[in-house]
């Protein structure tokens, strides 16, 4: 596929991953991981890219993105935005972050990492982890919440192990729990995290439910019923206070908007 406008399709407001980066780049179509909130999944419906929810398990390489040459932005770059890394894309991921730092781009590499495709990026680029920033997606420790919510990814002692490997070989770390997917156990995953973190934590909502989750059995009505009492602005306010003292986290637009917090008005501050 030549052109993806999930790619795209998200230019508006500096919401979601405006925060983080001055452009959003990707390198394939579809992802296995399959979440239920996916947002990238809900757009592709919505383009007609793909007819039914199913077909986003399907990935496919989109050669010209991966074979394009791309200029020294003017800020982070966050890779990949609409999909994840995995053993099928990997040599594509390699080929577009190698064209990223090139072009001395600082690259934001954002995944719910498998340890094999991290261990090969920290490999490959060791001479240039000044350049790289891990951002790992991490929102439960719970086996039965995570993989509900997110049934193709990775465990969570996979994704502990990968964020510990690149920590150790000497990368810059940081971790997104957006969506929170279990708030009662918000406070002991910062802790087992924070200490292979040196870059930053975000913590967000699971944002536009209703647009995104596909309720198609009970099991799925009584999780996000679930998920929405716990992200109820009482809660949200009382997680603040507990959490806000720690220097490692950042707070996504949806927490700064029940909080107080001001909005960023500049795109790709990552702060
Ligand atoms: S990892 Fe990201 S792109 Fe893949 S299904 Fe989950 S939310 Fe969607």
């Amino acid at each position: 596929m030549a052109y993806c406008p999930l790619i795209y399709c998200q230019m508006s407001t500096i919401r979601g991953t405006k925060e983080w980066a001055v452009a959003e780049i990707n390198c394939s179509f579809g992802c296995p991981y399959n979440c239920r909130y996916c947002y990238a999944r809900t757009a592709a419906l919505k383009h007609g890219l793909i007819d039914s929810p199913d077909q986003w398990t399907q990935s496919r390489i989109l050669v010209e993105e991966v074979n394009r040459k791309h200029p020294h932005y003017q800020g982070q770059v966050m890779f990949p935005t609409a999909h994840d890394l995995t053993n099928e894309n990997l040599d594509a991921a390699l080929t577009v972050i190698n064209n990223l730092l090139a072009a001395d781009n600082r690259v934001l590499i954002v995944s719910k990492p498998s340890l094999s495709c991290i261990e090969t990026i920290c490999r490959r680029f060791a001479d240039q982890k000044q350049k790289i920033v891990f951002r790992f997606t991490i929102t439960a420790r719970n086996p039965e919440i995570l993989s509900f919510w997110e049934p193709g990814a990775p465990a969570y002692q996979e994704r502990l192990k990968a964020l510990k490997f690149s920590y150790r070989q000497g990368f810059s770390t940081s971790v997104s729990i957006e969506p929170v997917l279990d708030m009662s156990d918000l406070e002991g995953l910062v802790e087992e995290l924070e200490p292979y973190v040196n870059h930053s934590i975000w913590i967000g909502k699971m944002n536009r439910i209703e647009q995104r989750v596909i309720i198609d059995s009970d099991q799925v009505a009584a999780e996000v019923k679930r998920i929405r009492k716990e992200q109820q602005d009482g809660e949200i306010e009382n997680m603040y206070q507990r959490l806000q003292h720690k220097p490692l986290i950042r707070w996504k637009e949806s927490i700064k908007e029940i909080v107080g917090l001001p909005l960023s008005t500049q795109i790709g501050r990552d702060e």
